[in-house]
């Protein structure tokens, strides 16, 4: 099996990387493929350029034999879905089923998402904790689980949720982006070049005024 992690990575940080390469061990996955939502339909635009954002995953999975940047939705128009990334993978590798990487934030507002529904007729779920970040899950999302729910996954079928309790580590992009704006260090939390990217850039500088004028 093959995993797909998404993420508008505006940065990519540590959290994601330890979190890709923990659920690559804990599910034997051949290769984890970060793809980057380029162009993200359900929520607030990212600060970032999706050049900018490309390069500095691209940086931050070079050091890593298990893990890909994966630019399907930077060369796809219009919004990036999750549910025509996971139709365009399956059109290109069929009988490889993807393993959908997904924090529990994110899970959260499944039900948001395009074609929501359809996903499970596309790949496997993985979810992982979120720490410092759990949310409540909608009916709809609960439901969704009570369904497809299962303690392990099956190798070669599709359709299944599994959550994973595995460490994760408590660091958010919305965090960084503001600590690159106030002058705080953020270097712990980013994989090097990201960070000499980040300043050669001036990426995130955006001062913070108030708390109503966050600017993150
Ligand atoms: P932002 O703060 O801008 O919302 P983020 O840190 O949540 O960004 P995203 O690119 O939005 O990062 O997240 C991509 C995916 O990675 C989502 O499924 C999210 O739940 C998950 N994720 C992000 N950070 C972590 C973390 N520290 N541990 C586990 N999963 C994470």
């Amino acid at each position: 099996m093959i995993g797909l992690y998404g993420g508008t990575f505006d940065p990519v940080h540590n959290g994601h990387i330890h979190a890709a390469l923990q659920v690559q061990q804990a599910l034997s996955l051949r290769q984890i493929r970060l793809v980057l939502a380029a162009r993200p339909g359900h929520r607030q635009p990212p600060r970032a350029d999706v050049e900018h954002r490309w390069q500095m995953l691209r940086l931050a999975v070079a050091e890593h034999a298990v893990l890909a940047a994966d630019d399907s939705e930077v060369k796809r128009r219009g919004h990036s879905y999750t549910i025509d990334t996971l139709q365009e993978f399956n059109a290109r590798q069929p009988g490889d089923v993807p393993v959908w990487i997904i924090g529990q934030d994110a899970f959260a507002t499944l039900d948001s998402w395009h074609r929501w529904r359809e996903l499970m007729d596309c790949c496997n779920l993985a979810v992982v904790d979120r720490p410092g970040d759990a949310r409540a899950e909608p009916p709809s999302v609960q439901q969704m689980w009570r369904t497809h729910g299962v303690r392990r996954l099956e190798h070669g079928k599709i359709g299944q949720i599994v959550r994973l309790s595995l460490p994760m580590q408590q660091v958010s992009a919305t965090e960084i982006r503001r600590k690159v704006a106030c002058g705080e260090p953020f270097e712990h939390l980013l994989a090097g070049p990201v960070c000499t990217y980040i300043r050669r850039h001036g990426l995130y500088t955006t001062r913070c005024r108030t708390a109503e004028e966050t600017v993150i």
